[in-house]
């Protein structure tokens, strides 16, 4: 039985509002295809009202110490853990994220938070010799308002996690949702309202070409953390530039390679293959594996056992905690997966599992998809070229290092990479080969905080998750004392 969740306000400076305009959106959920809630269809004038309310809120907030600051955030990351049941079915019928998986969301957001509250006393300058009369010395501000725009495949974790570095830094925050799964960021304003001054984070909702733009563009936000794909990094690229000299984090989009060397245990990469694949978000995550490259020596055991796995993936409701995989999260972005799984038939790859879309019954009007392997992939194919940001996976076989570094590197994008082999020298050589701000060896998918999370070429710009992002949220400054 699906849920309505009513027409959801935006936050702006610690009050619940519609727009300015007194338009709403409304948000469906992609299992049935139907209306489940509404969100303001924020305006130009919204966002001016929340960098206000931002920027008011922004010279008592720097000046707490980083250990109020801290004490805050780690409150926050304390309400999301709390909030678990009063965000998981909200989050999983939104984007059509499997309910068995939410959890980790809420895991990654809260944990993120409190290792940041951490990183406060590390926001630091140094003295500097650079005579020996004077003293010289540097210091760390913060910018003011940051601008947060955050992607539809994770919105309570991204919006969540991503409060932290520039609060700790002493800025305060106007985040947009997305429109496609805006609901969760309703959520996310109920907690920063039990826990924060009025107007230390700000949220709202509209369109991405509207409030997100207006967001990028507005005066009064000289820095911008954006998550999303590579068209819209650039839009902002270009938006900011018009305007002003800003600073941009990018974190994008990626189509990300897996290479399997003929040592590595065929069970261990069809396991990893499957798992970094993510099907249970429907493959949509920026990380996702989507590019499997297997030696021709260990190719057709691992093809069989990954066509077995996927097949076996129940597709089915996201709130039944049996289901290991939902919808895809909208129609357009249904359009978008079938495009591509059909380029792929059209273009010669070989269908192992799926390649069609999924029928659910009582679900009909839902935009569900099968899990999809295709084997017998090359690079000219658009479906190994373009990101599906679905259930697909690619299969590719290669024979020398050489090739298989060459179909790795040779897109644009380079956020992940995979090397699976047991010799320690192989994996190395091609982890510093591989073209991608994020290796595992001998694994995927997994974030380790702390270490940095980035994309490389069109994949991003700035690291996240580590001291750089809360370093990136402040503006360096020299002083010199004249003695
Ligand atoms: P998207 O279309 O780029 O949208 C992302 C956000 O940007 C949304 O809130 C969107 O608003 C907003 N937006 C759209 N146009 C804008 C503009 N001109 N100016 C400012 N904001 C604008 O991405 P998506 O489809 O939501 O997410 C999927 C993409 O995100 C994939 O490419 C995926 O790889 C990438 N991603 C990357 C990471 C990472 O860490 N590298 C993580 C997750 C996802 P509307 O929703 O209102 O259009």
């Amino acid at each position: 039985m699906a849920t309505w969740f009513g027409d959801r306000p935006m936050y702006i400076g610690g009050e619940f509002v519609p727009s300015e305009s007194g338009a709403w959106m409304d948000t469906v959920n992609p299992a049935t295809g139907k209306v489940h809630g509404r969100v303001p269809a924020g305006t130009v004038a919204d966002v001016d009202r929340a960098v206000k309310a931002a920027a008011a809120a922004q010279e008592e907030w720097g000046a707490k110490s980083v250990w109020e600051r801290g004490a805050l955030i780690r409150e926050l990351a304390e309400r999301i853990r709390a909030s678990g049941d009063r965000v998981l079915e909200i989050e999983s019928a939104d984007t059509g994220n499997t309910i068995a998986s939410l959890g980790n969301d809420i895991t990654l957001a809260s944990g993120y938070l409190d290792f940041v509250a951490g990183l406060g006393i590390e926001i630091k300058g140094e003295s500097v010799p650079a005579t020996a009369e004077n003293i010289h010395f540097t210091m760390r501000q913060p910018y003011g308002v940051v601008g947060r725009i955050v992607p539809f495949n994770h919105p309570f974790c991204f919006a969540g996690a991503h409060l932290g570095a520039p609060l700790i830094a002493g800025n305060t925050v106007v985040l947009k949702s997305p429109d496609q799964s805006p609901l969760s960021a309703t959520v996310m304003a109920e907690i920063c309202d039990e826990v924060l001054p009025p107007g230390v984070v700000n949220i709202v909702s509209g369109e991405g070409v509207v409030v997100g733009d207006a967001i990028v563009r507005h005066p009064q936000v000289p820095r911008i953390g954006f998550t999303g794909s590579v068209p819209t990094g650039l839009a902002i690229q270009r938006s900011a530039a018009e305007v002003a000299v800003k600073n941009v984090t990018l974190e994008l989009g990626g189509k990300n390679p897996f290479i399997a060397f003929p040592d590595a245990d065929p069970q261990a990469v069809a396991r990893a293959a499957v798992s970094g694949m993510n099907f249970s978000w429907s493959g949509q995550s920026c990380g996702s594996t989507s590019r499997l490259m297997l030696h021709e020596s260990i190719h057709d055991e691992v093809v069989d056992l990954i066509t077995a796995d996927v097949r076996a993936i129940k597709v089915g409701d996201p709130l039944d905690v049996n289901s290991g995989m939902g919808p895809v999260n909208s129609q357009k972005h249904y359009q978008h997966v079938m495009r591509l799984i059909d380029s792929g038939i059209a273009e010669g790859a070989r269908v192992v599992a799926g390649g069609a879309a999924a029928t659910v019954p009582g679900f009909e009007g839902g935009f569900w998809v099968q899990p999809t392997v295709f084997a017998d992939v090359t690079m000219d194919m658009t479906v190994a070229r373009e990101e599906v940001f679905g259930p697909v996976l690619c299969i590719l076989k290669w024979s020398d290092v050489d090739e298989v570094m060459t179909m790795a590197n040779q897109l644009d994008m380079g956020l992940t990479a995979a090397i699976f082999s047991n010799d320690i020298r192989t994996a190395m050589n091609a982890a510093r080969r591989v073209e991608s701000g994020c290796v595992w060896i001998n694994g995927t998918g997994r974030h380790y905080m702390g270490t940095g999370f980035a994309g490389w070429k069109n994949s991003g710009l700035g690291r996240e998750e580590c001291l750089e992002e809360v370093l990136s949220y402040t503006l360096s400054k020299s002083v010199h004392i004249i003695l």
